[in-house]
């Protein structure tokens, strides 16, 4: 299929400025039922790369009544969609994967520019976010039902599943394309359409990835993107949760932005997926292997600068092991993680995303540092800005917090490393538990029954035991309490969008 209209790819080519690889992938309209749209306003909005403030490009702003022509075209596309066979998409899915798989470079590249995430995460993140593709191209044909035994001879009973309808996916910016993928993934095998709004600071991955889905040949209205600037958003998200023409949001995002949408699903009674903020803990005990516990927590705390709901933000030691777990981890952290632009060779510790994230760190570490001497708190390491200034953050330990300072009652997201000593397994638990959050926690312990017996007291959606890295495609993402509702990748991530139909057969003699 050919793309009906390529002169924003022209248009950005000439604006973009320090992307090394600039493709026929980037593109500044929205993506609309197939085609190239501009906002009928014909607004844009700056995108900006945070490694050095330069304005990338001007993305259109679309607006309420735009992303009502995008949900029209999904609720149209759907009629068709639904009917396909399995198979049919998952053929679509599975060369959507091929096209990400192959332009990973270029994407990699485009996303590091928006994001500030270095290369080799970005690169990483690609190959994260084409795994969903691949992982539910192959779940597509999946998605069974059942035949369950009757009380009656006279009927047979059966549930099969069925797609919901029109999506709306809204993402954040700290994974750009993976966000995207891991909704989308599952709402086209089960069968529905979509909107997505991707963040405003990272549309240009997610424009990326629909030229992607176009040239794979899903068809029009299937996969929609519309970008909006921070003042369109509220109006574009209210009308994505509250058009009669959407079956179901997916969200990930702040919890004060998911409440919000929660509110507004509850008025057409829509089906809801929400992946919020964490709290997550991280907890050492005496018997853990320092070295892979200090690996474990530059892996669970500095990927994306601290920039995940899933990382590592209130440090847990226990007093036996405290003292070398800090030197261990001090002369890590100064060791191997290597500041600045992210697309510069060596790298692993890009920029914070933009002023209010950077603003928000600061704050949280001022109030440490204010409080140090009627508290005991400490500046181990960092501690402020890096001397290359703009949006980069140093790398910092602050120890001896409480509970009631802000790096430990809210989600850092950004590269501080806090921590509180404890003695005993039960203090841990007790403090890991002391939130109403509940995505991710981590532990190390070599001692296989604590190993159980934390991991079944940990109140979060997910446990890292003896690992930082826990995120998969085929991993069932998501958290409890107020950390969001329901689950993202592996065969659990169809839920969302299909629903159960129970159908009674009567008559049978
Ligand atoms: P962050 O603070 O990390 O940017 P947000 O929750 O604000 O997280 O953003 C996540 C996504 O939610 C982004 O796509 C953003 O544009 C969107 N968003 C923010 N505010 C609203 C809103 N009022 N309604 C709908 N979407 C919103």
């Amino acid at each position: 299929m050919m793309l009906r209209s390529v002169t924003g790819v022209c248009c950005l080519r000439r604006s973009i400025i320090g992307v090394r690889y600039v493709s026929s992938l980037v593109h500044n309209k929205a993506y609309i039922d197939g085609g190239w749209v501009e906002a009928q306003s014909g607004n844009v909005f700056p995108v900006n790369n945070p490694a050095n403030g330069e304005v990338l490009s001007h993305v259109a702003d679309m607006c309420e009544s735009d992303t009502q022509t995008a949900i029209d075209a999904a609720h149209n596309a759907f009629v068709t969609w639904k009917t396909t066979t399995a198979k049919e998409r998952s053929v679509l899915l599975r060369r959507w994967y091929e096209l990400v798989e192959t332009h990973k470079t270029d994407l990699a590249h485009l996303m590091t520019s928006e994001c500030g995430k270095p290369l080799a995460e970005a690169h990483g993140e690609v190959s994260y976010g084409s795994s969903f593709l691949e992982f539910y191209a192959e779940e597509a044909r999946r998605i069974y039902g059942e035949v369950v035994p009757s009380p009656h001879p006279s009927k047979e009973i059966l549930f099969i599943r069925q797609p919901i309808g029109v999506a709306s996916l809204i993402t954040p910016w700290n994974f750009p394309i993976a966000m995207i993928t891991r909704k989308a993934g599952a709402a086209l095998a089960s069968g529905c359409t979509c909107v997505v709004k991707p963040a405003e600071d990272t549309p240009l991955s997610a424009l990326a990835i629909a030229h992607l889905a176009h040239q794979a040949g899903i068809p029009p209205g299937v996969f929609n993107v519309v970008t909006s600037s921070r003042a369109n958003t509220p109006d574009v998200g209210k009308l994505m949760c509250t058009s009669p023409k959407v079956a179901g949001v997916s969200f990930t995002g702040s919890t004060a932005v998911g409440k919000l949408l929660y509110e507004w699903c509850s008025v057409g009674v829509k089906r809801i997926g929400l992946e919020l903020g964490g709290n997550a803990v991280f907890i050492v005990f005496n018997s853990a292997n320092v070295t892979a516990a200090v690996d474990g927590l530059i892996n669970a705390k500095f990927r994306n600068a601290g920039q995940t709901c899933i990382s590592a933000n209130r440090i847990l030691v226990q007093s036996g092991i405290y003292e070398e777990f800090l030197s261990s981890l001090k002369a890590a952290m100064m060791d191997r993680l290597v500041v600045g632009d992210g697309a510069k060779e060596g790298v692993n510790q890009g920029p914070l995303i933009n002023d209010n994230q950077f603003r928000r760190v600061e704050r949280v570490v001022e109030r440490v540092v204010s409080e140090s001497v009627s508290c005991g708190a400490e500046l181990v390491l960092g501690g402020h800005g890096h001397e290359l200034g703009g949006l980069f953050y140093s790398p910092t330990i602050l120890t001896h917090v409480n509970k009631h300072m802000p790096c430990f009652n809210e989600e850092i997201f950004g590269p501080i490393v806090a921590i509180k000593k404890f003695e005993t397994e039960d203090e841990a638990i007790t403090e890991a538990n002391c939130t109403n959050h509940g995505l991710a926690s981590y532990f190390y312990s070599q001692d296989v029954s604590q190993t159980w017996r934390v991991g079944r007291q940990l109140e979060a959606g997910m446990v890292g035991i003896n690992e930082g890295l826990i995120s998969c495609c085929e991993g069932a993402f998501g958290g409890i309490k107020q950390s969001g509702l329901g689950r993202e990748g592996s065969r659990h991530g169809i839920d969302d969008y299909t629903y159960i139909k129970y159908l009674c057969f009567g008559g049978i003699n």
